[in-house]
């Protein structure tokens, strides 16, 4: 009877934990009780989680989850999958369930911008008095992004309300769109939006992912891939049409492949073909590729003579970056 099948779960909900570090501990036992691997998090304002088990701990899992009145309303994004995402089962006990560093916290409770169902976002991208915001850091937008969002030039979320302050012009006397993978992110974002004076702010309900999955949408008018927090790294999005925006960083060619640059010490999320990956060492800069600690020359048992031919020939080409 019992169906092998993998299952990845994406989920958030808003709403009072009182004594959020005793929920955490207790959290996680059962969590590992279940068998299920992932990735948890937990604070007063809420929980927001992404985890992978076979169909049957994931169904126990979403039914007891559901069973606790806190969380009874908890939508939860199901994908299919061959395996678990994760190698572990972390549940952390967080300040903030997402972290803008606001001085004055924002509680989506309270103030959050409007909730647009896939059809309504789909609608409102195409009006022109419409900008959207990408709501992610730089390294989510350069996979994939809805077409015409605007990127914010950040690398963590708490950089984005100074980028978005330091930008205002772009957004003044638009409609707002804003979105994220999942949705959390987005519940904080458009009620800053909000409380900074802005008056037309709306949000994509359930996220990316809920778009992609929408029936009669099948995410389109987005162009590449969904960047994940797991071993998958990326999910599809767009059913109807699949067009590549990543580029490969040394070459500009098209790619959707991500790696970790081999400086420990930077450990830079790049786009990179493979023979590029081989050709750079797997490294996004000469600092990287030179430095003591890096991981590719490791892995490959390289000579310091090595390591000095091969960054020499590469600094003959122009196009090193
Ligand atoms: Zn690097």
């Amino acid at each position: 009877m019992e169906n092998q099948a993998y299952r990845v779960l994406l989920y958030y909900k808003y709403v009072t934990i009182e004594n959020p570090e005793e929920f955490t501990m207790e959290h996680l036992a059962f969590c590992k009780e279940l068998g299920l691997l992932g990735r948890i998090l937990v604070s007063k304002e809420g929980i927001n989680g992404t985890v992978s088990g076979t169909f049957e701990q994931t169904e126990q899992y979403m039914d007891a989850l559901r069973e606790d009145p806190r969380f009874y309303d908890t939508i939860f994004k199901i994908d299919e999958a061959e395996g678990h995402a994760f190698k572990k089962m972390h549940v952390k006990y967080k300040k903030e369930l997402v972290n803008l560093s606001l001085e004055e916290d924002i509680d989506p409770l309270q103030l959050t911008g409007k909730h647009l169902k896939p059809i309504e976002f789909f609608e409102q991208l195409q009006d022109p008095d419409t900008v959207v915001i990408d709501a992610r850091n730089d390294y989510e937008f350069d996979l994939g992004h809805f077409r015409g969002a605007i990127k914010p030039e950040i690398e963590t979320f708490r950089e984005l309300p100074q980028w978005i302050q330091e930008n205002k012009e772009m957004l003044e006397g638009k409609k707002i769109l804003t979105y994220c993978t999942g949705g959390v992110r987005c519940e904080k974002f458009s009620g800053w939006l909000i409380r900074e004076g802005f008056e037309d702010v709306s949000q994509l309900d359930g996220g990316i992912v809920t778009y992609g999955k929408d029936p009669e949408i099948q995410g389109k008018l987005w162009d590449g891939q969904c960047y994940v927090f797991d071993e998958r790294i990326s999910v599809p999005v767009n059913r109807v049409e699949h067009v590549v925006v990543g580029k490969d960083i040394f070459t500009g060619e098209p790619c959707e492949r991500y790696v970790n640059c081999a400086n420990p010490e930077c450990n830079r999320k790049m786009l990179c073909l493979p023979e590029n990956e081989e050709k750079y060492m797997k490294s996004c800069s000469h600092e990287c590729r030179t430095h003591p600690w890096n991981l590719y020359v490791k892995a490959n048992d390289m000579t310091p003579e090595e390591v000095a031919k091969r960054v020499a020939a590469l600094e003959e080409e122009s196009h090193v970056i």
